[in-house]
């Protein structure tokens, strides 16, 4: 047992994972500013900043947006259970593993759950969604995730979104993985509840969830027969400490809100869509690397995340032997599979700060060295060459 009083010095790794990503050193330098009281006025003109960049990054003028104290799963469970009553119903679009756990969520808060289901690497169809709805002309609540993280795809969400609205259905949007990094313009899309984290685009550390809610999602929820069974998740509480009421409701962590409020203003300097740009171009080159390594990619073809990529572990390969060397022997974290797809997958993670050229060449070499001590053999540099290529 190691002396627990000792120094904790972890070591300085390369995060591309499927998330937590590296924290900007401007985020982690904002998260040693001085505490202030949850109501101190200075500390409530944080709040209103961090506010008005969430919007500018959600692309949206929804008054009800702010970060919830809790990971991104404080995100889901808090749309879920603000916007549905025990026994109503909610189409899960379940193509992965976070989609079951939407599943799960759902039904914990006491749900009607109609599943509709794809294979773990395919997007779901808009066509199976719209069968479900036509059957089910009930539905309350359509919930899909845009970039599911256990397989690398993107969800296509507009289609899906317009189908809901026109059966008269509120659509909620995992955007975890995908905020900060993909395309999701919420008002142009017209979606009711979006949630995300702060440790994987935004490169932040994690901790919180920023969320937005449309002004009809907001009348659901104020038109509520039954209580919300949360206190902690509780918009309409939450809304009046963020709002200009400003009643405690629980003591927020201060110094996680600095360092967002640091993380959206780097967004805001970058731009938006240029984020969303640089996210593709790197996704690509280490898509188009990893492909001329001869490697398979998992996700269907035309959907693939560019901030996260799933590639198949090859024949005769040892998974966590492959990730222990490129850890130990690069400082490199990738992720492996997960759920159904663990051990068949790698997760490779181009997030935030960690999204940059360089790190997408040094990530296929150290895979090349690390796969040829395994017996793979790629032709030598042909990854990094391909990946150079797409970055030119
Ligand atoms: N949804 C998706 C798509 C995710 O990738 C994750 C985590 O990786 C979650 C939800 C849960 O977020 P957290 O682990 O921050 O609670």
């Amino acid at each position: 047992m190691p002396d627990p009083a000792a120094d904790l010095n972890p070591p300085a790794r390369l995060l591309l994972g499927p998330g937590p990503s590296n924290v900007h050193p401007r985020v982690l330098q904002a998260l040693t500013s001085p505490t202030l009281g949850y109501l101190d006025p200075d500390f409530l003109d944080v709040l209103t900043r961090i506010q008005e960049l969430l919007r500018g990054a959600f692309r949206t003028r929804n008054p009800l947006t702010l970060a919830l104290s809790g990971t991104g799963t404080s995100g889901m469970e808090a749309g879920l259970v603000n916007l549905l009553e025990p026994g109503e119903k909610a189409l899960v679009c379940v193509n992965g593993y976070f989609g079951a756990r939407l599943v799960e969520v759902a039904l914990r808060a006491g749900a009607q759950v109609i599943r509709v289901e794809a294979p773990w690497g395919r997007v779901v169809e808009p066509e199976a969604v719209e069968a479900e709805l036509r059957a089910h002309p009930d539905v309350k609540l359509v919930a899909l995730v845009q970039g599911e993280t256990s397989t690398g795809v993107l969800q296509p969400v507009k289609e899906i979104a317009d189908l809901a609205h026109r059966h008269g259905a509120l659509v909620l949007v995992d955007a975890v993985t995908s905020f900060g990094g993909c395309e999701l313009p919420v008002d142009a899309w017209d979606l009711d509840y979006v949630y995300s984290c702060t440790q994987k685009c935004l490169s932040c550390p994690s901790g919180l969830s920023p969320i937005t809610v449309s002004e009809r999602a907001r009348r659901a929820i104020g038109g509520r027969e039954r209580r919300i069974g949360s206190f902690y998740l509780d918009l309409t509480l939450l809304e009046q400490y963020w709002g200009e009421a400003h009643i405690y409701h629980h003591t927020v962590p201060g110094h996680l809100l600095y360092a967002l409020h640091e993380a959206l203003r780097l967004l805001a300097e970058e731009g938006v869509e240029e984020r969303w740009a640089r996210h593709r171009r790197h996704g690509e080159a280490l898509q188009a690397g990893l492909a001329a390594m001869g490697l398979a990619l998992h996700a269907q073809e035309g959907h693939r995340l560019p901030v996260l990529t799933t590639v198949r572990v090859p024949e005769g390969v040892d998974d966590a032997r492959v990730r222990r060397r490129l850890l130990q022997e690069y400082g490199i974290e990738i992720g492996g599979g997960l759920g159904e797809l663990r051990g068949r997958v790698w997760r490779i993670g181009l997030m935030g700060y960690a999204s940059r050229p360089e790190n997408v060449l040094l990530v296929l070499t150290a895979l090349e060295a690390a796969l040829a001590a395994e017996g793979y053999r790629a032709e030598p540099g042909a990854g990094a060459a391909a990946a150079a290529r797409a970055l030119a």
